[in-house]
């Protein structure tokens, strides 16, 4: 069995990565396994800063790595919080401080309006050095809530609504969130790519 280094240390995300993973067949590691530094995720794009992880992880691990750059773009606010998605509010990973910015961003703004969108990037590198990554692209649109509802999940859950179950992403559990979320979607793209044609 391979193994295989995720570059993620958002616990949650983490798990969710983990189950999607699961029927690949590959071993597990985490970055923290190896190297406690986090590189900066400063880049302008989803598709920089997935690269900028696994190639982190692959260097510090040796090992084949894989990153998910994630977050969720507001129509009406032209693509934000976008990749500031984890630090909105200014904090790196404050929740309830970026779902209190959104409701305050989208004040006055009625459902019509309020269209959104997951996206998830998915990096995987051979190794550090690996001059063809594989890049793959899964998004899950839905609309902001008035306000949250749920308990599940992290992030922007509690104010995503899924239009197709009418719940929001923090009401669904972790199997009906991981049949059609971002994440789940860009793993397929990705295993679409791994597969021999
Ligand atoms: P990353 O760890 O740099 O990819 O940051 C992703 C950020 O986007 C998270 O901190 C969340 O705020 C948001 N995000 C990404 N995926 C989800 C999700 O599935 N649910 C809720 N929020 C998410």
């Amino acid at each position: 069995m391979a193994d295989l280094v995720l570059a993620s240390r958002n616990r949650k995300k983490l798990l969710e990565l983990e189950a999607l993973l699961a029927p690949l067949g590959w071993r597990l590691r985490l970055v923290s396994e190896f190297s406690d530094v986090e590189p900066d995720e400063t880049a302008p794009t989803f598709v920089e800063n997935a690269l900028i992880k696994a190639r982190h992880a692959a260097s510090v691990s040796g090992l084949p790595a894989i990153a998910d750059d994630s977050g969720l773009e507001v129509a009406v606010l032209g693509g934000a919080p976008g990749v500031h998605s984890a630090r909105y509010a200014g904090v790196h990973g404050d929740d309830a401080a970026n779902n209190a910015k959104l409701l305050a961003a989208l004040a006055g703004v009625n459902d019509e309006q309020r269209g959104a969108r997951f996206i998830s990037v998915l990096a995987l590198l051979r190794h550090a050095d690996d001059p063809v990554p594989l890049i793959a692209f899964g998004a899950w649109s839905g609309r902001i809530l008035h306000a949250p509802r749920g308990d599940k999940g992290f992030g922007y859950d509690p104010l995503f609504l899924d239009p197709e179950s009418g719940r929001s992403a923090a009401e669904m559990t972790a199997e009906a969130k991981n049949a059609v979320s971002h994440r789940a979607r860009a793993f397929a793209a990705l295993l679409a790519q791994l597969r021999p044609s």
